[in-house]
């Protein structure tokens, strides 16, 4: 289920990244011990009562070379297009500054519900101070404090009140949901006009039957597919779109709505430092992964190029190892068939459900075939095993003593896991519980 977004925007200083902070604490770290990379800061989950939400720090996305109205311009119509609900922050301290008006104008505009928090009301005499923001017209202001943490569970109740009623886009809806991404300019606009425009694919004519119109169904041998559009698909232009932070938030969102996320590598330039970065997120988030290389055709080759190629992604990407990789050439469209199969191939692993007396057959060959390590004198005891999830499969091995299952012994398991059960495409995750 897709989680609703809260932006918070405001001009420089009224508080954003401190509230963000407040908002987001000890929740970036990642719950998983597999190695990856950890979660850019502008964009963090947070969770009030039972809620879990996203929220975006516009305020982080550096655009400090852009004169001071371009920046705010260009945050709130992040805002505006990324999120639910917008929270428009104040200072409480300073009044209405005419800075505050153009973020307002700019915020009418929008469709997007907004609440007013006002902050820096450090102390209940200073409440006085939010009356003046009613003149703004975002109905009630709220008056909050950053640095004490007051107030703000106030202005979270009434920003709740706005999300949209659960989607249940992932309930009914058992179309395979994929996206492309990648470093800008390795391709992704264009494979998606080729993927689009090939043969016997079937767009949907009302386009966009979730909320995110960018979203695009289409039908391909029989089956129902979803493109989740990233970063600069079909927009150009805008200021911010050139920003990293946000090139990298627009990916960590597209991730987050996707079963499968193709990560395109472009065959002229060959791997980057942010190709692995980008891979490290879908990996992290658990999704299925399609490795594309793309712009084949401007590869000088001969019978062990693609060998080759594949050996140095190997290398670069040692925690994929369990992703397809395909060639092909968005351009000219060569090879771009092999795309789509290998997609629901590995969205029909990452949703696979194995049999638990089968399971536990495979985890006592593997037991018989590599005995469980002694540690401190004492051997590790498997008693057995079940899958508690899919989307990522998810197992649970139950032992004598969860803090002797090394690295090593849960690789194995995994590697026996995958060559009997054929989880091509998606991380697989294994949590060792203690049961005596
Ligand atoms: P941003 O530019 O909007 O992200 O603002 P920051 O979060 O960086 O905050 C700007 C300054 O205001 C910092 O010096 C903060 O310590 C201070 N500040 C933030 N929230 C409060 C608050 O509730 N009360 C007071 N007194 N200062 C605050
Ligand atoms: P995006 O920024 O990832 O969306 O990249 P674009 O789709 O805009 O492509 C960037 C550039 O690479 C454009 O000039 C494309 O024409 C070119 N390009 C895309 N795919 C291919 C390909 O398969 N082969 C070649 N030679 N060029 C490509």
């Amino acid at each position: 289920m897709r989680k609703s977004v809260v932006a918070i925007v405001g001009r420089p200083n009224v508080g954003k990244s401190t509230i963000f902070n407040r908002l987001v604490e000890d929740r970036i770290a990642i719950v998983d011990d597999t190695p990856g990379v950890t979660r850019d800061r502008i964009y963090a989950e947070a969770e009030w009562l039972t809620t879990t939400f996203n929220v975006i720090d516009t305020g982080g996305i550096d655009m400090s070379d852009e004169p001071l109205i371009v920046q705010m311009r260009s945050q709130a119509e992040i805002a505006i297009e990324e999120s639910d609900v917008v929270i428009f922050l104040l200072n409480g301290r300073e009044g209405i500054t005419a800075a505050d008006e153009e973020v307002a104008t700019l915020l009418y505009k929008s469709n997007k519900p907004v609440v007013m928090g006002i902050n820096k009301i450090d102390n209940p005499e200073m409440s006085e101070n939010i009356y003046e923001f009613y003149a703004l017209g975002f109905g009630d202001p709220y008056p909050i404090s950053g640095t004490h943490g007051l107030g703000l569970g106030d202005l979270l109740d009434t920003v709740l009140t706005y999300f949209p009623e659960m989607q249940n886009e992932s309930l009914d809806d058992d179309s395979i949901h994929f996206s492309l991404i990648g470093r800008p300019n390795v391709g992704k606009s264009q494979l998606v006009n080729s993927l689009l425009s090939e043969e016997r694919v079937i767009v949907s004519e009302q386009g966009g039957t979730t909320r995110e119109a960018i979203d695009t169904p289409f039908r391909k041998d029989g089956e129902d597919f979803v493109i989740i559009d990233t970063a600069g698909m079909r927009k150009r232009g805008k200021v911010y779109e050139g920003a990293e932070k946000y090139s990298v938030m627009r990916a960590l969102k597209a991730i987050e709505r996707s079963d499968v996320v193709a990560i395109l590598i472009d065959a002229e330039t060959g791997i980057r430092e942010q190709d692995k970065k980008i891979a490290g997120y879908a990996h992290d988030a658990g999704r299925g992964v399609v490795i594309v290389v793309n712009k084949w055709d401007t590869v000088e080759k001969n019978d062990k190029t693609m060998n080759e190629f594949e050996q140095k992604i190997r290398d670069q990407f040692q925690y994929l190892s369990y992703a397809p990789i395909v060639f092909l050439s968005a351009k000219t469209t060569k090879r771009i068939h092999t795309l789509i199969p290998a997609v629901k191939t590995v969205s029909e692993n990452h949703a696979k459900r194995v049999p638990t007396n089968i399971l536990n057959d495979v985890i006592m060959d593997a037991i018989a075939m590599n005995p469980t390590p002694t540690v401190k004198g004492r051997r590790l005891k498997i008693l057995y095993a079940t899958q508690v999830a899919v989307k990522p499969p998810t197992f649970v091995v139950f032992v004598n003593d969860p803090d002797s299952v090394h690295f090593s012994y849960r690789r194995f398991l995994e590697n026996r896991i995958r060559d009997a059960f054929g989880f091509t495409g998606t991380p697989i995750k294994i949590y060792a519980r203690k049961r005596d």
